[in-house]
């Protein structure tokens, strides 16, 4: 953290600096120029804030110097990470597609939607059992049952799941049921005891962008999982709230280059509820693909019109698969495979 001090601070107000810097188990650089003098505090700089530093008289301004995320920041590991989502991996060559519906409904609905999963080349499957709703009327998601329901429709084709996990007392049942990748929903992307939770186990999760969340409080929010010690931690963006209302969210393109410089942990795209109708996903999965994410993760129903969630925005088997090819098309186009 390097501290500016005001063009006539004393050099009683400088020791106050330094003496605070060094309470906090620091060293100190001071940098005395013919303008102004900056105190650099060397050292583990997460124990400092500049809240600490400019309240106090004759500071200008204070900044840390380093990124506040450590563990996830590619400052600090350069290399890309391949995480393990249940044997397949993400953040190598090969983007992944996690394809699904919104919702676990029934026994039928699910195996099907497995076998179009399994048929359009995606190598895992979706579906939410517990759903973060907006009407508390709306159907909340068949529970416990629907873990069941998706693991033995996916066990049928061989394909691990993902499934968003929205309250900490259901972590041990998710885990007793062998879910193979937690999923963290926009709107509990800064429930911090829910990150605090599943830092403590080893089971992947998808994080996904917070709806009015920034790059940097993304970022700091998969720390949390990390900082528990589970680094195995893919970020999912999956548009963004904006003054626009002709689409359900505004898919940020931006931020998957961005994230890539910024992390070296995987990053991929949710372009169904970032368009909110099925016809946009195909444009904005080879968007994400074109731009760099490392896998997506669609909605598919077997008769979506019949969905009980998300019904405008899933694509049909068939609609499916003929993407899937035209996504291996993009891929290879930037040097990557499906
Ligand atoms: C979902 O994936 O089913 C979901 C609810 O997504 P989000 O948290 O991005 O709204
Ligand atoms: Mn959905």
């Amino acid at each position: 953290m390097i501290i500016v001090m005001e063009k006539d601070a004393s050099a009683a107000q400088v020791a106050a600096v330094e003496s605070k810097i060094r309470s906090h188990g620091l060293d100190v650089h001071v940098s005395r120029g013919t303008e102004r003098t900056l105190i650099g505090a060397v050292g583990d700089e997460r124990k400092l804030d500049p809240e600490m530093f400019d309240t106090m008289e004759g500071v200008e301004k204070s900044m840390h110097i380093l990124k506040p995320y450590k563990v996830v920041a590619r400052e600090w590991h350069k290399a890309n990470t391949v995480v393990d989502a249940g044997g397949i991996p993400f953040g190598g060559r090969i983007v992944q597609v996690i394809a699904g519906p919104c919702s676990v409904e029934t026994d039928v609905q699910m195996h099907d939607a497995a076998a179009g999963v399994r048929a359009g080349g995606a190598r895992l499957m979706r579906g939410g059992a517990f759903k973060p709703r907006t009407s508390p009327y709306a159907f909340q998601g068949k529970g416990i049952e629907g873990l069941k329901l998706l693991k033995d429709a996916a066990a049928s084709h061989a394909l691990p799941v993902v499934t968003e996990l929205m309250d900490v007392r259901m972590l041990d049942a998710f885990l007793e049921h062998g879910v193979d990748v937690i999923q963290i929903g926009t709107r509990n992307m800064q429930n911090f005891d829910l990150l605090k939770a599943v830092g403590q186990v080893q089971t992947p999760v998808i994080l996904k962008r917070g709806m009015s969340a920034t790059i940097s409080e993304w970022l700091m929010a998969a720390e949390y999982i990390a900082a528990g010690g589970n680094h195995n931690i893919i970020f999912c963006e999956r548009g963004i709230r904006t003054f626009e209302t002709a689409y359900r969210n505004v898919l940020d393109v931006t931020a998957i280059p961005v994230m890539k410089r910024e992390t070296h942990l995987p990053v991929i795209v949710d372009p169904s509820h970032a368009g909110g109708k099925a016809w946009m996903v195909p444009a904005l999965s080879c968007a994400a693909v074109a731009a760099g994410a490392d896998g997506l993760l669609i909605e598919i129903h077997p008769t979506p019109k019949e969905a009980w969630c998300d019904a405008d925005q899933a694509l049909t088997p068939a609609e499916f698969a003929t993407l899937m090819v035209q996504l291996g098309a993009v891929a290879r186009a930037v040097g990557r495979d499906l």
